[in-house]
């Protein structure tokens, strides 16, 4: 059971590494980039609010797979969201990534699929990059990019 779990977990970011959804710019939309130093991985997110809601989102960039396929997951998982749900979903994803890997990770539906980095404290930079850069965004634009150091 477990065993299976895992591979879908990595099937899950396996596939949206490959086939990153909206991968795109967005025009007119709130860009934020974001950078991991730690392992190279440099996106730039596109957050387009109307009405308190998330009407759109998407990522460019280059990173590694874990990078891609937690900004990729992000994308579906907020579009369409209220703005504060959009948060509560940041606080919680910030929660599972962290928490320790011996407690039975938080359930999140796809975004599970990343639970996996809690064993690896680097690989959380990666995962919550792209989550970071748009809550930047949705706080509105810094300026500058938002750094996971
Ligand atoms: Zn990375």
């Amino acid at each position: 059971m477990m065993d299976s779990l895992q591979e879908l977990y990595q099937e899950v970011i396996l596939d949206h590494n490959r086939r990153p959804r909206n991968f795109r710019a967005i025009a007119d939309a709130t860009r934020q980039e974001g950078y991991n130093p730690l392992c190279g991985d440099r996106l730039v997110v596109y957050v387009a609010l109307e009405d308190g809601v998330v009407r759109d989102l998407s990522f460019e960039g280059a990173g590694c797979a874990i990078s891609k396929a937690s900004a990729s997951l992000m994308t579906e998982a907020l579009r369409g969201k209220p703005l504060a749900a959009a948060r509560q979903l940041f606080a919680d994803f910030q929660a599972m990534v962290t928490s320790p890997s011996s407690e039975p990770a938080r359930d999140l539906g796809k975004l599970t699929a990343l639970a996996g980095v809690r064993e690896f404290p680097t690989r959380v930079k990666c995962a919550s990059l792209a989550w970071h850069a748009v809550n930047a965004a949705l706080n509105g634009a810094a300026p500058a990019p938002v750094s996971t150091e």
